[in-house]
């Protein structure tokens, strides 16, 4: 690298989409395969307190996003990491090679959130998110267009293909020099 700049270690990936599309099946999948390091925000967000207290009407905690993005800076200079996320506009673009969106169909969704527990609110606000395409559109507005990618995960037929296109690509991939 040049002009004291430091190369990174690998790419960073974003793993983005509604909940229950199969970020964290694919993200851990395709941490396995790389050896890049698996971020899971939630997780991050519980374990150092980013946040801002529990949110009973969304039945989640308020992620503190400047937190977030200090706790995570470091990490993301040395690169070589997949972020696990189901929001993706708060972190600095800089951060990010490749922004994955996962897609999954609605009927499919609505079984695998509900096999999580999911009902009323939670359940339908999330099917929406999807219907609308809410993370595609976020990250189509926060990314350079030609990183971001949108991904179907349907069925583990898919989480092998996704896992192993992502794969190839993080095997190819280069540091800007
Ligand atoms: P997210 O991290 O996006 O909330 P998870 O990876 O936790 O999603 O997946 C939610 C549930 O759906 C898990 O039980 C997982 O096994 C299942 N699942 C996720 N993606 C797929 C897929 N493409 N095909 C079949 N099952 C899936
Ligand atoms: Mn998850």
């Amino acid at each position: 690298a040049q002009n004291g700049s430091v190369r990174k270690r690998g790419p960073n990936i974003l793993v983005t989409g509604t909940p229950g599309t199969g970020k964290t099946t694919t993200s851990s999948a395709l941490a396995e395969a790389t050896q890049l390091r698996h971020i899971i925000i939630g997780d991050l967000v519980k374990e150092k307190n980013l946040h801002d207290g529990w949110d009973d009407k969304l039945d989640c905690y308020v992620i503190n996003e400047d937190l977030v993005c200090d706790e995570l800076e470091d990490l993301m200079e040395e690169g070589g990491n997949i972020v696990d996320y189901h929001g993706c506009d708060f972190f600095p673009e800089r951060w990010f090679d490749r922004v994955v969106v996962l897609q999954t169909d609605n009927t499919v969704l609505y079984d695998r959130l509900s096999r999580r527990g999911y009902t009323g609110s939670k359940l339908s606000n999330n099917i929406e998110c999807e219907i609308f395409q809410v993370l595609f559109q976020e990250a189509k507005e926060s990314y350079p267009e030609d990183i971001v990618v949108a991904l179907k995960s349907d069925t583990i037929e898919d989480i092998s293909r996704n896992v192993a296109s992502l794969t190839d690509w993080v095997g190819s991939w280069h540091p800007a020099s």
